[in-house]
């Protein structure tokens, strides 16, 4: 046998952390007990943060903040630099900590890591492109321009899926642009938290005059969130999380007037168009269906397929469905991985069975055993006669519902149909189809691809979805703005005072 496959995972995950430099005490002998969902076994018990030591980090975080932003953005930019040469030498033993503890599949987990160098390599670049307009002044000697300053502490709430990229796309920005980071991971992951701080502290250490508590983590599961949301020190949360989560985060920092950068469920639609090319259809379909075990916010949930096609197609997807490997994410044959733990299991079987009930045929959905107490599932591929409730909800589990459409109007129709604007593609060689689809009259989702899957994001663009999952947007593009406050500066380097609209005031 493999000697990887020969050693308890505790023990490869033990090795992991000790190889990133996480202390010890901090993974071991806390009261979070932290299990992979490859087999269920225990892989570390972390301390989770008291109301008191939350708000002991948030007021460091302000502290921070205040010498930080005086620091010119270039120079920021070096620290992130840094944080990317880190995340460049340890990819492979964070790649694989992510495998472990969020049961993606080698090759995803290392894709994570690369997105965090990636963003890094961005925001490198952004440090020396922060910049606001000049505007044309209706004063004669008077300047009109706009500034970006540093905002403040941000906080970052992130979910178990993406358990570093998403603070990447958060922290790599918020520090450019001059503000301090607090990081709420999941409970579920926070073990590569601790690493990615490791490896943040090392990059600090060159960096050499980073303030104290620039950028910190907080474990703990919901109140720590909370209590983080709650903070009048943090102008700024970023939440990536379920749409109930989005609902309790949102009202709190409407009531504080603060801001948030919302990033919540999805339930992505995918459309098959005649003209399509059906070999690149197949592959794309089936990646953003059952990559990372259907547990993306991107993850492709909604298939319309054009009637024309659907028996045929239909016919090569369950072949495909069938015929993909399901098992332990470190072996690189293996495809799918497991669901991240039972509570996830029950709620695809739920779902499933409401789909039956509607009058949906299941293929697929059932338990493979795999290794201990790991939920793995085949995919289940689940043709519907219509877009019932349990299509129109978010099952964040390896659930295609497949229904077929007659015209693309009925088609992008049912792509809008539902309270979750996320991502969505089109399949077409017809140009006036797939101009249609990104047109104001066509998908209303954040994101809308056509011939590519909607799961699977580069960080140059602006990532993010309308309606429930929040209409934020992280990573590339003006996504920066959202880290910044804007100030507009009217100058007067005449000897009169011109008031604007020609308004008189005379004394
Ligand atoms: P979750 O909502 O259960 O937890 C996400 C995070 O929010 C965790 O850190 C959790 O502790 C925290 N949290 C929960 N309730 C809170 C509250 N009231 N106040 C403050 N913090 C709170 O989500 P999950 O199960 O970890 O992740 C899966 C969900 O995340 C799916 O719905 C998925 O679509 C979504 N997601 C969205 C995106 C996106 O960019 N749109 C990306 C990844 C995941």
């Amino acid at each position: 046998m493999n000697a990887l496959f020969s050693m308890p995972i505790a023990e490869e995950a033990a090795g992991l952390l000790k190889r990133l430099e996480v202390p010890v005490a901090s993974f071991s002998g806390g009261n979070r007990a932290v299990r992979s969902p490859i087999t269920g076994e225990v892989i570390g018990e972390v301390h989770d943060q008291t109301a008191d030591e939350v708000a002991a980090v948030i007021d460091l975080a302000h502290q921070a903040f205040l010498t930080w932003r005086k620091v010119p953005a270039p120079r920021r930019g070096e620290l992130v630099r840094l944080l990317g040469e880190e995340l460049r030498g340890a990819k492979a033993d964070l790649g694989m900590l992510v495998t472990l503890e969020a049961g993606k599949t080698i090759s995803e987990g290392l894709g994570e890591v690369q997105e965090m160098i990636d963003i890094c390599d961005y925001a490198v670049g952004l440090s020396r492109q922060i910049f606001g307009l000049t505007i044309a002044t209706e004063r004669a000697d008077h300047r009109m321009m706009e500034t970006w300053h540093p905002l403040g502490v941000v906080g970052v709430i992130s979910a178990f899926n993406f358990p570093v990229a998403v603070w990447s796309w958060n922290a790599a920005l918020a520090l450019v642009c001059g503000n301090s980071v607090v990081w709420k991971p999941s409970e579920k992951t926070p073990l590569t938290a601790l690493a990615v701080q490791a490896l943040f502290d090392r990059a600090v250490a060159k960096f050499a005059d980073a303030p104290a508590g620039l950028s910190s983590v907080v474990g703990g599961d919901r109140q720590v969130g909370e209590a983080l949301v709650a903070s009048n020190k943090v102008p700024l949360i970023s939440a990536t999380g379920s749409t109930a989560m989005g609902r309790a985060v949102g009202p709190v920092l409407a009531a504080r007037f603060a801001r948030s950068l919302l990033e919540l469920g999805g339930n992505n639609a995918a459309i098959i168009a005649p003209s399509a090319d059906l070999d690149l259809t197949l592959r794309g379909v089936a990646f953003a269906a059952m990559g990372t075990a259907g547990q993306r916010c991107t993850t492709l949930r909604r298939l319309f397929v054009h009637e024309s096609l659907y028996d045929g197609f239909v016919e090569r997807l369950k072949k495909a469905y069938a015929s993909v490997s399901v098992g332990d994410p470190r072996k690189s044959e293996n495809l799918v991985g497991p669901l991240i733990d039972k509570a996830s299991f029950d709620g695809m079987q739920r779902a499933l069975d409401d789909a039956r009930a509607a009058g949906g045929k299941v293929s697929g959905g059932g338990e493979v055993h795999v290794a201990g107490e790991g939920y793995y599932v085949r995919p289940a591929l689940v043709e519907m006669e219509a877009q019932v409730a349990v299509v129109r909800r978010e099952t964040f589990a390896p659930i295609l519902y497949v229904m077929r459409y007659r015209d693309l109007d009925e088609a992008i129709a049912l792509n809008n149909d539902v309270p979750q604007g996320l991502s969505s593609s089109i399949f077409t060689n017809d140009m006036r189809e797939a101009e249609r689809f990104v047109s104001a009259t066509g998908s209303d989702c954040g994101i809308a691809n056509v011939n590519i899957g909607p799961s699977g994001a580069e960080i140059g663009g602006a990532f993010g979805g309308e309606k429930e999952p929040g209409g934020g947007r992280e990573a590339g593009s003006d996504s920066w703005r959202a880290y910044m406050r804007r100030a507009t500066n009217t100058v007067n380097y005449g000897a009169t005072l011109p008031l604007a609209q020609g308004v008189k005031f005379d004394i």
